[in-house]
C-alpha cells in the first residue's frame, strides 16, 4: 500500500532562531488513525498547519495523494485542501448560522466566490448534509443556531463540515481539549469510526496519552519539534513517555500505569 501522506525532513523556523519543527519525517496510509502527542509548544499544531499549507515549512517536502503540496500554487492548493478536512479546538463555526448552514460551509472551497457569498447550495448538497448530520447524531438540531449547542455538539458540526467536502484525510488540532470527558469520548468514537468505516485517514493532535493509546493505529511523539517516538501504541514504554513529555511525564505515566507496564 502506498502512503497517502508523506512528510519528509520537514523543518519550520519562525523568525531567526525559533525552531518549531526539526527534520520531521513520517508517512501515513489511507484509513489509518494517527495521533500526534507532545507537551505544549512541541510543534503539533505547526505540523498540521504545514501539512495543509496554512503556513509554509522552511524546508522539506510534504506529499499528499502523490502530489507534492510544498510548492503548489493557490488554485491547486485550494483543490487539494478540499481533500484535507480540518477540525479545530474552538470549532471555528459561524455562531449565528444554523447547524446545516455551517455544515454546507464545508463546500465553499469547491464553489465560485459568488455562489459562496449567496449561499447557493443544491438539493443534493442539502440531502448530503442531512445524511452526515444523522450519522453524527445531530438530526434533532439541524435547524438550530450553533450557539445553542453544547461544546461536544459544536465539535460534531465541525466534523460534519469537514466530511461534506468528501475528504481523504481529516487534520484535527486538539479536537477534545475544550470538552468534558463524556463529550470527548463521543468525538473520539466518531473520529475512529470515520477512519475504520469510511477509510478516511485521521491525523489528530492530542494532549492525553491515554486517549491516544486507546484510539490510534500509530502514535507520533514530538518533543521540541523533533519526532522522538513513532510506532504502535502497544509498544510505547515509560521511557518513551519520558522522552516525549520530559518533566511533565510523571503524571502521565501514572495515568497509563494500568494499561501496560514497561
Ligand atoms: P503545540 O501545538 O505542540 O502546542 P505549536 O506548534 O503551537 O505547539 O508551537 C511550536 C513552537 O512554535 C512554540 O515554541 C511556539 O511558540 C512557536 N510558534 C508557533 N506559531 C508561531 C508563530 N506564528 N510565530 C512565532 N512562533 C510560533
Amino acid at each position: 500500500m502506498s502512503a497517502l501522506l508523506e512528510v519528509n525532513q520537514v523543518s519550520k523556523r519562525f523568525g531567526g532562531d525559533q525552531v518549531a519543527l526539526s527534520d520531521v519525517t513520517f508517512s501515513v496510509n489511507q484509513g489509518e488513525f494517527v495521533s500526534i502527542i507532545g507537551p505544549s509548544g512541541a510543534g503539533k499544531s505547526t505540523l498540521l498547519r504545514c501539512i495543509n499549507r496554512m503556513i509554509d515549512a522552511s524546508s522539506g517536502d510534504i506529499t499528499f495523494d502523490n502530489i507534492n503540496v510544498t510548492n503548489l500554487r493557490k488554485r491547486d492548493l485550494k483543490k487539494i485542501r478540499t481533500k484535507m478536512g480540518m477540525i479545530f479546538q474552538h470549532y471555528n463555526l459561524v455562531n449565528r448560522l444554523s447547524v446545516i448552514e455551517n455544515t454546507l460551509h464545508g463546500n465553499l472551497g469547491k464553489k465560485s466566490t459568488l455562489a459562496g457569498v449567496f449561499g447557493l447550495y443544491s438539493q443534493d448538497e442539502k440531502e448530503e448534509a442531512v445524511k452526515i448530520l444523522q450519522v453524527l447524531g445531530l438530526e434533532e438540531h439541524i435547524y438550530n443556531r450553533t450557539d445553542q449547542l453544547s461544546g461536544g455538539q459544536k465539535q460534531r458540526v465541525g466534523i460534519a463540515r469537514a466530511l461534506i467536502q468528501n475528504p481523504r484525510m481529516l487534520l484535527c488540532d486538539e479536537p477534545i481539549a475544550s470538552l468534558d470527558p463524556n463529550s470527548a469520548k463521543i468525538i473520539m468514537d466518531h473520529l475512529r469510526n470515520i477512519s475504520t468505516d469510511m477509510g478516511i485517514t485521521v491525523l489528530v493532535n492530542l494532549h492525553q496519552v491515554d486517549v491516544a493509546m486507546k484510539y490510534s493505529d500509530q502514535i507520533i511523539g514530538i518533543n521540541r519539534g523533533r519526532v522522538v517516538y513513532h510506532g504502535s501504541p502497544k509498544n510505547i514504554t515509560k521511557e518513551d513517555i519520558q522522552s516525549i513529555y520530559g518533566s511533565e511525564a510523571e503524571d502521565l505515566i501514572f495515568d497509563i500505569g494500568g494499561i501496560h507496564a514497561s
